[in-house]
Order: C-alpha cells, then structure tokens, then sequence
C-alpha cells in the first residue's frame, strides 16, 4: 500500500466475476489496473468463493480505495459448484435480486456512487442489478474472442443447425463453420463450445449457456482478455451488444508482471511457492510445466499413462497435480514413479502460476488450454502442449496450433473425449514441443506482441483509457 493514492476516487467499478478461479482471477487482474488508474472498486464473490480466497490469501483486502462484498449462491454447501456447471450457472441467474440487495445496504461511508457495473458473461443475473441502479452494465469476456464469439452467437449457430454439434471423427471440408461475426477464421463443429454438443443436450448447463448468450446482449460496453494484435479488432468488435462499444483490453494481467508486482489475487488454493526456488536450480527452457486448471479432471488410468509419459519424456518438469484431479479423488501415481523421478521431478498441489511461466527454466506448457492459462503462455514467450477438457478449450488449443502457430496437441483428443492417451504418445509430444525451435521463436514474438499492447500507447492500454473515459463521461 506504501505510496498508493489513498483519496477516495470519484469512480466506484463494482466488479462481478463468476465463481470460477480463472474467471475471478481476470476480473481480479482488470480490477486492479482501474483502481491504479483511479477507480474505487467492490469486488463482488459469491460467499462460497470469498471464503476460498480469503482462506489462502491472508492478506487480501489490505489495499486502499478497495473492499470486498459477497452475496449467496443459493447453492447448498455440499454442492459441487463447477463440477456441477449447469445448476452453478443456472442458479446463478436467478441471484439478482440477493446481489442487489448486499449492493444497496453496503451504500454510504465514504464509498463513492456507483459508477458502472462489470461483470463476467454469463453473470446475466447483473442486468436488472444495473438496470435498476441506473448505471451502465460492463460485460466482460474472459474467453478469447473468437470463443466468446461462438458463445454470443449460440442463438445463431442453433438456427443454422450446428448447435446441437455433431462431432464426427472424419473432418470434411464442408462440415467448416464460416461466415461468423468479426472475420474469425472458419471453425470446426468440434471448435464450438463443447456444451452444446448433442450428447449434452439434456444436461442443465445446455440451456443455462444458452440463455447467458441471449443475456449477454443486456450490455452497454464490452471488454474482452485478449488484444488485437492476437486476434485482430473485428473479432472484438463482434462483441459489441447493439452498437455498444467493444474493445480488446488485454492481457489483463501483464502490466503487474512487468512491474514485478505482487500477482497472486485471488487464488482459492494455497500457492506452494517452494517450486520457483526448485525452478532456480533447473536449466534455462528445460523445465516442461504441467497443469490443467482448476476444474479439469483425469481418470486414474490416464493420470498414470501421463506419469509414466512424463517419466519417459527424459524431460524435467513441474507437474500440478490437484488433490482432486482424479475425477474427484486423490491421484495415485504409478509404484516407485516419485523415487525414480525425483531428480528432475516436482509435483504440487496449485503453484503461483504467474511467476512459473515467467521463470526463465519452464521452457513448455502441457495444459488444458483454459483460456488465462493460454494468455498467460503466449505472454510469457512459453510454447503450449494442448489436452483440452471441455467448454471453449477445444478451439483455444486448435487455434493456439494452427492459427496462432504457438502450440501442439495430441490428435482426435478433441473428437473423442474419453480417448486414452498412452505414454508413448506423451513421450513423444513433450520431446516435440521442448525441441521445436520453429514454437519457441513464434512465442517470443507474440510476447513481445502482448507487452507492447499493455504499455503507454500500445493497443490495449489505449482501449482501456477510451473505457475510463466513456465511464467518466456517463458519470457526469
Ligand atoms: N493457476 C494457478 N496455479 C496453478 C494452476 C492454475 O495460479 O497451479 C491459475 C492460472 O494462472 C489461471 C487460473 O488459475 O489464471 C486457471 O484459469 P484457466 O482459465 O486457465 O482454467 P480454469 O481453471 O478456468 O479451467
């Protein structure tokens, strides 16, 4: 706090993420470059995730012009939450009138009016919160904007009959998704989110997505976690909800890890900060990081084909291995795995993300392509391996391979879920991606890309101080 402006600033952002660990980490991220830039913020969660957050984070809200509300979820507390997406989201839809009521009796004291309100994209319950306050609701799309673009445009792909997807093991040229808003490269049925495949058609989470995608029109700004030089301005533009002004503001994160300033937000796991020390000791761009979120799980048969994959690889690396990763339980690795491994291994429950894939050892990501794992890769200079699990991470790890030309993937992953992955083909993808100078190089230009988008001048940053500005003139 030491030098912070501590005047009570004349902007109020009251921020609404969805209760999910990537998507309130980036509106944490976007929270904290408004408030450097002047804002007052209330940071919304719900009281499930505000305890996560402040049960590892001890000192969370020590920050000036900065407070912390929550609301109930409506959700029992034996509840899955995301392991149970659909009754999450669809719960979640009803919860206006409960937020707008903590919003209200937490007015006063000193906390400037309420300029805007922004919130996450399937966060539909905020539109009569901000209706009813009378000021501007702010969506924000923590997906990349093609993605997000597939997600608005549900509605559309539904009427046109390629929702509910049929995913088919041969691709044919003429099964291609073209002609979608802001001149997105042609998808693949298997690119779209994978929510709407048929065989979810009956399940909550189905219609739930589809209703947030109508809602997500009840918008008078857009901002979107990617930046134009990734993705170009018309994908952003795409975004916008009956003319509203769309823009590309990201990486959010970035300017905090170029300040070297503190990046651990909002985490809901204790970060094991003793890998960076094990990074030190490691070889620059050796160290292979492992990770797959916070919410895809593996079955124990194919946790131990990755083990060994690993293991055969040759390659060191740093493996985060969630205590629920196995389908809900704690992983069991394959007998004498750790002892065998253990001079080039190191496995933890949750790491302090940021900081690992800025470490000069960690040389590839195999990860589930979530999209702030993908961000936060190409940002670093880091080359992916991608295994998505499900939602938009099936066309985030295609177009990482083939349009962004930063990553690789294990064939028909995407076409066949519950396809086992065997050790050899591990192996063998690893060596691929740590010895692909092609990926490396590729990396380090869209890194470059990314940092100059956040600095003074740079695409993102401009974007950014057009928003403060709009904001500042519909608070007048
Ligand atoms: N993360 C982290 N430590 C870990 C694993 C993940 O800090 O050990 C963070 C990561 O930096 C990212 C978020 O958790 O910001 C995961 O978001 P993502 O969109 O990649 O995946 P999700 O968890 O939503 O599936």
């Amino acid at each position: 706090m030491k030098g912070e402006n501590i005047l009570i600033p004349s902007m109020h952002a009251v921020v609404v993420p969805f209760p999910a660990q990537g998507h309130v980490n980036a509106l944490m991220h976007f929270a904290e470059l408004l408030r450097a830039r002047g804002f007052y913020i209330t940071f919304v969660n719900t009281e499930w995730t505000e305890k996560r957050i402040l049960d590892s984070s001890k000192h969370f809200s020590e920050r000036s012009n900065f407070r912390l509300l929550s609301f109930a979820d409506g959700l029992p507390p034996e509840h899955g939450r995301t392991a149970q997406l659909g009754e999450l989201v669809a719960m979640l839809a009803k919860r206006g009138p409960v937020l707008e009521e903590v919003l209200r009796s937490s007015n006063g004291n000193g906390v400037p009016p309420v300029t805007c309100i922004l919130t996450d994209c399937i966060m539909s319950c905020t539109a009569s919160v901000a209706a009813n306050m009378g000021v501007p609701r702010v969506v924000f799309w923590p997906l990349c904007a093609a993605a997000s673009i597939a997600q608005k445009y549900a509605d559309l792909l539904l009427s046109q009959g390629h929702i509910p997807i049929k995913v088919s093991q041969t691709k044919r040229p003429e099964q291609m998704i073209s002609g979608l808003p802001g001149n997105i490269p042609d998808l693949w049925p298997s690119d779209l989110i994978s929510f709407y495949r048929e065989q979810c058609e009956s399940d909550a989470i189905f219609k739930a997505l589809l209703y947030e995608a109508q809602q997500s029109n009840e918008a008078d700004y857009v901002l979107i976690n990617t930046f134009e030089e990734l993705e170009g301005r018309d994908a952003a533009a795409a975004l916008s909800a009956n003319g509203c002004p769309s823009l590309a503001i990201g990486p959010v994160f970035l300017p905090k890890v170029l300040q070297g300033e503190e990046t651990r937000l909002g985490s809901m796991w204790d970060e094991d900060e003793s890998c960076l020390e094990w990074l030190d000791k490691q070889r620059p761009g050796s160290v292979l990081y492992v990770s797959f979120g916070s919410v895809a799980v593996k079955s124990q048969q194919q946790l131990e084909e990755l083990a060994l994959g690993l293991e055969g690889s040759g390659q060191p690396f740093l493996w985060v291995l969630r205590s629920d990763i196995a389908e809900g339980h704690t992983p069991v690795l394959p007998e004498g795995f750790e002892k065998r491994t253990s001079d080039r291994a190191f496995i933890v429950n949750w790491t302090p993300q940021l900081k690992v894939l800025a470490h000069a050892s960690v040389g590839g990501f195999l990860t589930h392509n979530g999209w702030n794992s993908t961000l936060e890769s190409i940002s670093m200079g880091v080359p992916l391996l991608g295994w998505p699990y499900f939602g938009d991470q099936f066309l985030t790890c295609r177009f990482a391979k083939d349009i962004w030309k930063v990553g690789l993937d294990f064939k028909d992953v995407d076409v066949d879920d519950n396809r086992l992955v065997t050790r050899e083909e591990v192996e063998s993808a690893v060596r691929d991606l740590m010895q692909n100078e092609q990926l490396r190089k590729r990396a380090l230009e869209l890194k470059e890309a990314a940092i100059k988008a956040v600095m003074p001048g740079g695409s993102s940053f401009t974007n950014i101080s057009t928003f403060i500005r709009d904001m500042l003139e519909k608070a007048k």
